[in-house]
């Protein structure tokens, strides 16, 4: 019995030193880091960074490109998103490189113009599911980011989009050409596709105050590496994010 009683208190005590560990541990941080690090690569492992806001996203049986912009090639696209119709987000030479016959681009009609093939021309609130991809378009614009007095460079008006696609059952938000706009709000995601680079988008201190609007999973910089913003934006974004954020590496 005495014993019995001594490993009791043993126990106990242990129970009290792990439960500070814990404590310590949780200090700033919403899961054990090692919980935390796990999730993450679940939720980036079939999200690949080809620069700027081009992404490659693989789902099951299906190959999603995003705003392909200076890509070296990769496998063929089953759907490709276009947020809006500037250069740098809708470059033919760049969709040429990855499209196939079945291709479908889904995309806003100022962006359509520039492109053949199948095509869809979404705006801001609609809702689809192409190639069993469930995507919702939101609205992208510009509250505080201009490019003469009183004309922003992504007006309100011009219906440019964000997309939440849900691939493998993960609700992956990228956010287009955008500042921190109210409709943030009543967006729910996994992943969060920020655009961090400031002049046309947020700056990496608002897209933090995004990320703590939006409160995603994971927060993934972008708008950075291919000749617009630098990756020190992306560094930064990294460090003030009040949810774990991911630099991918540039493929
Ligand atoms: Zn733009």
């Amino acid at each position: 019995m005495k014993r019995h009683t001594k490993w009791n208190d043993i126990q106990t005590a242990l129970g009290v030193v792990a439960a500070c560990v814990l404590a310590a541990g949780t200090v700033g941080n919403a899961a054990e880091p090692s919980d935390t690090a796990a999730e993450i690569s679940r939720l980036t492992a079939n999200i690949h960074w080809l620069g700027h806001d081009g992404f490659r996203i693989d789902g099951d049986g299906v190959v999603i490109y995003t705003d392909p912009y200076k890509i070296s090639g990769g496998p063929k696209a089953d759907l490709i998103l276009i947020t809006h119709d500037h250069a740098d987000h809708a470059s033919p030479e760049d969709v040429a490189k990855i499209q196939q016959e079945s291709t479908l681009i889904v995309t806003v009609s100022a962006a359509a113009k520039k492109f053949s093939g199948h095509i869809q021309i979404v705006k801001p609130g609609d809702r689809i599911t192409v190639k069993g991809v469930p995507i919702e378009m939101v609205p992208a614009y510009n509250i505080n980011k201009f490019r003469s007095p009183g004309v922003p460079f992504h007006p309100r008006e011009a219906g440019y989009v964000g997309f939440v696609m849900t691939v493998n059952g993960v609700r992956i938000y990228h956010a287009g050409d955008t500042d921190v706009i109210p409709e943030m709000q009543h967006i729910s995601c996994d992943v969060a596709l920020l655009p961090v680079s400031g002049i046309y988008v947020m700056t990496a201190e608002e897209a933090a105050e995004a990320a703590r609007i939006l409160h995603p999973k994971v927060a993934i910089p972008m708008h950075v590496g291919k000749g617009i913003g630098s990756l020190e934006d992306a560094q930064r974004f990294k460090k003030l994010s009040p949810v774990p954020a991911v630099i991918l590496p540039m493929e």
